[in-house]
């Protein structure tokens, strides 16, 4: 039996950073409060819980209180109503996100229409267009195009939530490209999410089964699932080492194991240590005699 861990299974380097971020500043004297959750992870989720980080929808009038911005970044109109309201800000916005905010802000300034591909409701991309003073426009599918709005655009920038689909952010690209005349396309996509994405379209070719490990309300880990699935109908979306079931491995030669990049390291590591334990990993398999 074969088990192989993907190299980008697991945090990013985004999200370690910020969670070592939070860590730190949760020593200090001051009460931290969090705009939502800091990944979306469960096991993550509490363990921020446990060090005293309070997560609020709302914010509210304080003295020295601290706001933690999370890996995925915030408007402006948040970082200035929680200076207003008297919060010190400890900004954990991953430097990747960072740098489209400065790009999204530079060619805004340039007189270039922002377009974003990315998820409209992600937190993400509300910060990236938070950044700016005109409004922008924001394209989840390729069949989702507002052509009517792009038709009338001379000049536009396209930048791309950091964790989206290559392959379906160049398809809008390539409509966009057909009819906007002076279109620069910035490909943002981070290399954490490059690598994640690139490994997933070759290891359920290489395994006979795969296991994506992560939180059922993390995105991310979805799409990893998504794709898997689709190249290799023995791909299994656990949690923890308890969704796993023996029956699953049996006359499994090689198994692809990857996780979300909000699952944490301790998980991934139960999981490869469990699996050996199984007894339908253990028996010799069919064609090993
Ligand atoms: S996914 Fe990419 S951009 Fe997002 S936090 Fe991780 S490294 Fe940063």
């Amino acid at each position: 039996m074969r088990i192989t861990l993907a190299k980008s299974a697991g945090f990013c380097f985004g999200v370690k950073r910020a969670l070592d971020i939070a860590l730190k500043t949760s020593l200090l004297k001051n009460k931290v409060y969090m705009l939502g959750d800091i990944v979306h992870n469960e096991d993550v989720v509490k363990r921020i819980e446990n060090a005293g980080i309070k997560k609020v929808k709302h914010l509210r009038k304080t003295k020295g209180a601290i706001m933690l911005i999370r890996a995925h970044g915030a408007s402006m109109n948040i970082f200035q109503k929680a200076s207003k309201l008297g919060y010190k800000i400890v900004d954990a916005t991953c430097p990747m996100v960072k740098e489209i905010h400065k790009i999204a802000k530079e060619m805004e300034n340039k007189n270039y229409k922002i377009i974003v591909i990315g998820d409209k409701n992600h937190d993400e991309v509300r910060g990236i267009i938070g950044q700016l003073k005109k409004r922008a426009i924001v394209i989840d599918t390729p069949a989702k195009i507002p052509l009517n709005k792009i038709k009338e655009i001379k000049k536009a920038c396209i930048l791309v939530q950091s964790t989206q689909n290559l392959d379906k952010a160049l398809k809008t690209v390539a409509i966009l490209k057909k009819y906007i005349p002076d279109l620069i396309f910035f490909n943002t996509i981070c290399k954490p999410t490059r690598t994640k994405q690139e490994e997933i379209k070759a290891m359920p070719l290489e395994n006979d089964s795969m296991i994506i490990i992560g939180s059922k309300n993390s995105a991310n880990t979805k799409r990893l699932y998504e794709i898997s699935r689709s190249l290799n109908k023995k791909t299994w979306w656990v949690n923890s080492k308890r969704d796993i079931k023996n029956s699953w491995f049996k006359n499994t030669r090689s198994i692809g194991i990857t996780a979300g990049a909000s699952t944490p390291q301790d998980v991934i590591e139960d999981i490869l240590n469990y699996i050996p334990s199984l007894p339908s990993t253990q028996r010799p398999q069919k064609g090993e005699y």
